[in-house]
């Protein structure tokens, strides 16, 4: 019997992510070679990454898009074993409503009535960013925990409900943290730099990816301080905060992205802060195991 546990707990909220755990018991004799599971358990559309993590279990966090349809949703879990042997296992999540607040603000009519060609440079953006989605490293590079990428209070908080110049548009998909211009923007955590550059709504846009499917996302920047492709490690400045793209003032924006979902960036400070992804953090606590 392969037990499944589900590590995070809650499946309270719209926007939360989970972390999933699945796999077996340590090992308790010499030898045993753990079960392999490949990557492919399905939510909806999306593929979710496994990896291993601490004790030769295998591990995925699943994120729950902050407009997910409340109700059951199912997740299809296939394992492989190494002899080739394949077994499904569903698990049954309840989706909850969350209750998201509104707000109303007002931007100037250039980022409100759009041309055609703004309409049409929106539209190569969001296909440079969901290019971006498709390619996340394959092992998480994260360790827990992550952290706050500026010191500042939340002056907009995650999934509002906007009315902007009176009319009602896409939720805020991420956090808006107080800072002043020119604050020193760090990285979440580990990762690397997969997108930067002049965006019409986020600004000097950078994405961070973490692996396994995961990536943070930092808007409306006024410098970059790294360069594309480029490794950077836990609290490296990776760039600083500003006020470009549709603002009403200088903040830093910070969201999380997790295999298809848009998720509340302070889960993965208050979830991972028990967890690893990363595999050499796995390894020494396996072998701890094993003593
Ligand atoms: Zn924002």
């Amino acid at each position: 019997m392969i037990p499944l546990r589900i590590i995070a707990g809650t499946l309270a909220a719209l926007g939360f992510c989970l972390g999933v755990t699945f796999g077996r018991m340590p090992a308790t004799s010499a030898g045993t070679k753990p079960l392999e599971v490949f990557q492919g358990g399905i939510v909806g559309k999306e593929t979710i990454r496994f990896y291993r993590s601490d004790g030769g279990i295998f591990s995925a966090l699943l994120g729950i898009d902050l407009e997910a349809k409340p109700g059951l949703a199912k997740v299809s879990v296939k394992e492989t074993s190494a002899g080739g042997g394949i077994r499904e296992t569903q698990i049954a999540l309840k989706i909850n409503p969350r209750k998201f607040q509104q707000e109303s603000f007002s931007v100037p009519p250039a980022f409100d009535q759009l041309s055609p060609e703004v309409l049409e440079r929106i539209r190569t953006e969001q296909e440079q960013l969901a290019r971006v989605f498709a390619t996340s490293a394959a092992q998480p590079l994260w360790q827990s925990p992550f952290m706050m990428p500026v010191q500042g209070d939340i002056s907009s908080p995650f999934g509002y409900r906007r009315i902007i110049n009176g009319s009602p548009r896409a939720p805020h998909a991420g956090v808006d943290l107080r800072a002043p211009m020119g604050t020193e923007v760090l990285a979440a955590n580990r990762g690397h730099v997969v997108l930067l550059g002049d965006f019409f709504f986020s600004g000097n846009s950078l994405v961070l990816d973490h692996g396994g499917g995961l990536y943070t996302m930092y808007f409306h920047l006024s410098e970059f301080k790294v360069e594309q492709a480029a490794e950077v490690q836990k609290g490296d400045v990776i760039a600083l905060s500003g006020m470009t793209g549709r603002v009403t003032g200088p903040h830093l924006h910070w969201g999380a992205w997790l295999s298809g979902a848009r998720v509340d960036p302070f889960e993965l400070i208050k979830k991972l802060s028990g967890s690893s992804g990363n595999s050499s953090h796995s390894a020494a606590a396996a072998e701890k195991l094993e003593k």
